[in-house]
C-alpha cells in the first residue's frame, strides 16, 4: 500500500510523481549531510496536473504532496516516499500538515485576497525542512489578479517550495505559467478500473460496482458515491426521468423548477454544516464568548466570512446542477447510441425503457440538438445567467421535436 494505490488507472502518471518523489527525497538528503545535489533530478517547483472531470486531479496532487513530505524510515532502505501511513504522509493526505497549503475557490473565482496569504507563504521555508507545498485545486478559476500573483512565484520560486496547480486542460491556465509547469496529464480510468477499485477499498457487490461505474464514465468520486449513498442514486434517477416529462410547456418548466429546486438543496445542506462551524470559529478568534457581543471593529472580519460563504453557497448549487447535467447529457449519448444501432457501450442500462422510447420517438439530428442544449445550458451558468432561466431554456429545447 502507497499513497499512489488511490489513483484509479493513473498508471503513467503515478510513475512519473512515484520518480520525482525520489529524486525530491534525494536532494533533501543531500542538503542535509551537505552533499552536493544529484546532477539530474526528475523533480521541479511546479506541476500542472490536468485531466476529465473525476480522474482525479486533486488526489494525484494531494498523493505527490504526501510522497514529497514522508518520513517513512523504509525510504533509506530503498522503499519509496509515499508510505501512506507515516505522520508526515498521512498529515499531507488529511490536510493538516503545516507545510501543505490548499488553495479551492470558494465562489467562481479564486480572487487576488484569497491566494494572497498563501503567496507569502510560498516564499518562505518549510517549518520541516523538506517542501513547502502549495496545492491550487481549481487553477482554472484564477482571476486575472490571482493568476498574476501566482507568475510572480512561480518565476521565483523558493528553493524548497514545489507548486501543484490542478486544472481540466492544459488551456485553462495562463500560457506564462502553464510554461514554468511540468505537465501531466490523467486520462479518464476505464470502467473496468473504476469497478475494481470499488470492490477492494469499498467493499461493493462487483455487480454494483460495475452498474456505478459504467454510469459514471470513469468519474472516480462519482461513482464512489453513486454506490455508496442512496441519495445519489434517487437524484440520478430522478434527473433520467426527465427527457419523458418535457413534453409540454407546463411539464418543461416543471422539470426546470425542480432541478434548480433540488441543486439549491444540496447546497443548503451541505453550506449549513460548514457555515455554522466557521462562524463559530471565527467569533471564538474573535474573542466573542458563545452568543455573546463581537468586539468592537470586527463587524468588517465578519462580513467578508459572510461574503465568501455566499460565494460557495452560488458555487455548491451550481456543480450540483452540473453534475445533473452531466447525466443528462449521458442519457441523449445513449439515446444517440441506440438510434446508430449501438448498443455496446450504454452507461445508463437501468434507464433502458425510456432510453428506448426516447430513441424511436425522434430522430438523431434532434438527439444532437437536445445535446447542445444542455451544452448551452452550461455554458449560460458558466457566464452567471440565472440558474432557473437557463434550465428552463433547455428543458423547453429538450421538448420540441
Ligand atoms: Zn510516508
Amino acid at each position: 500500500m502507497t499513497v499512489w494505490d488511490d489513483l484509479v488507472g493513473q498508471e503513467r502518471v503515478s510513475g512519473q510523481l512515484d520518480a520525482a518523489a525520489r529524486d525530491a527525497d534525494a536532494l533533501v538528503t543531500a542538503a542535509a549531510v551537505s552533499a552536493p545535489p544529484p546532477e539530474a533530478s526528475r523533480m521541479t517547483h511546479a506541476w500542472l496536473f490536468t485531466g476529465p472531470p473525476g480522474a482525479g486531479r486533486t488526489q494525484a496532487a494531494r498523493a505527490f504532496a504526501a510522497a514529497l513530505q514522508c518520513v517513512s524510515p523504509d525510504r533509506a532502505l530503498g522503499g519509496t516516499p509515499g508510505c501512506g501511513f507515516c505522520d508526515g504522509c498521512h498529515t499531507a493526505l488529511v490536510g493538516t500538515h503545516a507545510d501543505v497549503t490548499t488553495v479551492a475557490a470558494v465562489g467562481t473565482q479564486i480572487l487576488a485576497e484569497d491566494m494572497r496569504d498563501t503567496v507569502r507563504k510560498s516564499f518562505t521555508s518549510p517549518a520541516n525542512g523538506r517542501w513547502q507545498v502549495i496545492l491550487v485545486e481549481d487553477a482554472e478559476r484564477l482571476n486575472e489578479k490571482s493568476a498574476n500573483a501566482v507568475l510572480k512565484a512561480v518565476e521565483e520560486p523558493a528553493p524548497r517550495t514545489v507548486w501543484l496547480l490542478c486544472a481540466p486542460s492544459i488551456e485553462d491556465v495562463l500560457p506564462t505559467i502553464r510554461s514554468r509547469c511540468r505537465h501531466l496529464n490523467l486520462c479518464t480510468p476505464s470502467v473496468e478500473a473504476v469497478a475494481d477499485m470499488l470492490v477492494r477499498r469499498e467493499g461493493i457487490e462487483p455487480d454494483v460496482a460495475l452498474a456505478a461505474a459504467r454510469a459514471t464514465q470513469g468519474h472516480v468520486d462519482r461513482a464512489r458515491r453513486l454506490a455508496t449513498d442512496p441519495a445519489a442514486r434517487r437524484r440520478r434517477a430522478a434527473v433520467l426521468k426527465l427527457p419523458l416529462r418535457v413534453e409540454d410547456v407546463g411539464g418543461c418548466l416543471k422539470a426546470a423548477q425542480e432541478l434548480v429546486d433540488a441543486a439549491s438543496e444540496d447546497a443548503k445542506v451541505l453550506a449549513e454544516e460548514m457555515d455554522t462551524k466557521e462562524t463559530e470559529e471565527l467569533k471564538a478568534a474573535l474573542g466573542a464568548a458563545q452568543g455573546g457581543r463581537l468586539p468592537r471593529g470586527t463587524a468588517g472580519v465578519m462580513k467578508d466570512l459572510e461574503d465568501k460563504q455566499k460565494r460557495r453557497r452560488t458555487r455548491t448549487q451550481r456543480d450540483s446542477l452540473d453534475l445533473a447535467l452531466t447525466d443528462l447529457t449521458a442519457f441523449y449519448r445513449d439515446v444517440l447510441a441506440l438510434q446508430f444501432g449501438s448498443r455496446v457501450a450504454i452507461a445508463n442500462a437501468d434507464a433502458e425503457d425510456a432510453l428506448e422510447r426516447i430513441a424511436r420517438g425522434s430522430s438523431p439530428e434532434s438527439t444532437l440538438r437536445r445535446i447542445e442544449a444542455i451544452g448551452a445550458c452550461r455554458d449560460a451558468l458558466d457566464r452567471n445567467v440565472a440558474p432557473l432561466l437557463a434550465v428552463e431554456a433547455m428543458t423547453m429545447t429538450l421538448r420540441a421535436g
